[in-house]
C-alpha cells in the first residue's frame, strides 16, 4: 500500500537470478500468511501474530521491509512492527498491539512483507474471525475476486490500465468502492518501485498513471483495498493506521505477481 503521488522511475526488469530471490521471498511471505491464518482467532492479540511472523522471518534469515519504514511525511514515527494488522474499518497500516485482542465478528487484514537476500515479497489477506456478517463475507468475496481479475490482466503485452479497469469493474459492479488514496506498486529490491498501480481510473485522466505495457520480468504488488461505503480515508493519531472516514468495513487482498511469457506467476501463493 503506497500513498499516491510519487515521481515516476523506469519499471525494473528482473534478471533470472533476481527472480529466484523474489520467488524465495514470496514463499516466505506465503508461509507466514498460512501460519497466521491458523492462529488468528478470538482472544489472540495482534502483537502475538506479529511476533510469530518475526520468528518465521528469522528462521529464513529474512527481515520485514515494514519494520522501521519511514512515515509518508518523514516526520512521524517509523513503522514499529513486522506486519500490519488492520481490523474492521481500519484499511491498511494497522499497528500490532499487545492489548488489541481479536474478537468474534472482526474482519482482520494482515499485510506481510519479507526481504530475503535483498529482494522483497509483499502480500495481504483478509480473515474473518469467527462468524462475520453477510455483508463482510460479500466484501471479502468481491475483493478477492477483484484481485483475481486484476492478476488475469497481468500478461506480457497487456497494459496497466486494463489491469486497473478489471479490478475497478469487479468491485463497482457489486456496489462497493475501491480506496483511491492508496495503491499497489512495483516491488523488488525496494518495497515501492514503479509502476504505481491505483485501483481506479479517473474519468478526467488527470491522475492516471502512464499506461505502461507489461514485460516479462516485471514484478508487481497488486492490491485492491475495497470498502462497503465511501472510499474516503483518514489516518489515526498513531500516524499509521488508515481507516475509512465513514467507519465502513474494509477488505484488502494482495499478491506479488511476476509477468512472464506464459502469463502471470503469483510469487506469494499460499493454500
Ligand atoms: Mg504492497
Ligand atoms: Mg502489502
Amino acid at each position: 500500500m503506497l500513498k499516491r503521488e510519487e515521481q515516476p522511475r523506469p519499471v525494473e526488469i528482473k534478471s533470472r537470478k533476481e527472480l529466484d530471490l523474489m520467488r524465495a521471498a514470496g514463499k516466505i511471505v506465503a508461509e507466514i500468511l498460512n501460519d497466521l491464518h491458523g492462529r488468528a482467532r478470538a482472544g489472540v492479540s495482534t502483537l502475538e501474530l506479529d511476533q510469530r511472523a518475526r520468528q518465521i522471518l528469522e528462521k529464513y534469515g529474512a527481515t520485514s521491509p515494514f519494520l522501521d519504514y519511514p512515515n509518508a511525511q518523514d516526520r512521524g514515527p517509523k513503522f514499529p512492527a513486522s506486519i500490519c494488522t488492520s481490523i474492521n474499518d481500519e484499511i491498511v497500516h494497522g499497528i500490532p498491539r499487545k492489548k488489541r485482542f481479536l474478537q468474534d465478528g472482526d474482519l482482520l487484514k494482515i499485510d506481510v512483507g519479507a526481504c530475503y537476500a535483498g529482494y522483497i515479497g509483499d502480500s495481504a489477506w483478509t480473515f474473518a474471525i469467527g462468524g462475520v456478517s453477510d455483508k463482510a463475507k460479500e466484501l471479502m468475496r468481491v475483493t478477492e475476486e477483484s484481485l483475481k481479475r486484476g492478476i488475469e490482466q497481468t500478461n506480457a503485452g497487456s497494459r496497466l490500465w486494463d489491469l486497473i479497469e478489471a479490478i475497478q469493474k469487479a468491485v463497482e459492479s457489486h456496489d462497493m468502492n475501491v480506496i483511491r488514496e492508496y495503491q499497489g506498486h512495483g516491488v523488488g529490491r525496494e518495497m515501492h518501485e514503479e509502476p504505481s498501480i491505483p485501483n481506479f481510473l479517473d474519468q478526467d485522466f488527470k491522475k492516471r498513471p502512464s499506461n505502461i505495457q507489461f514485460k516479462p520480468g516485471m514484478t508487481l504488488a497488486i492490491e485492491p483495498m475495497v470498502v462497503t461505503g465511501s472510499w474516503e480515508t483518514k489516518v489515526l493519531g498513531d500516524q499509521w493506521t488508515v481507516i475509512t472516514k465513514d467507519h465502513g468495513l474494509a477488505a484488502h487482498y494482495e499478491h506479488t505477481v511476476l509477468v512472464t511469457d506464459n502469463g502471470p506467476e503469483i510469487l506469494t501463493l499460499w493454500n
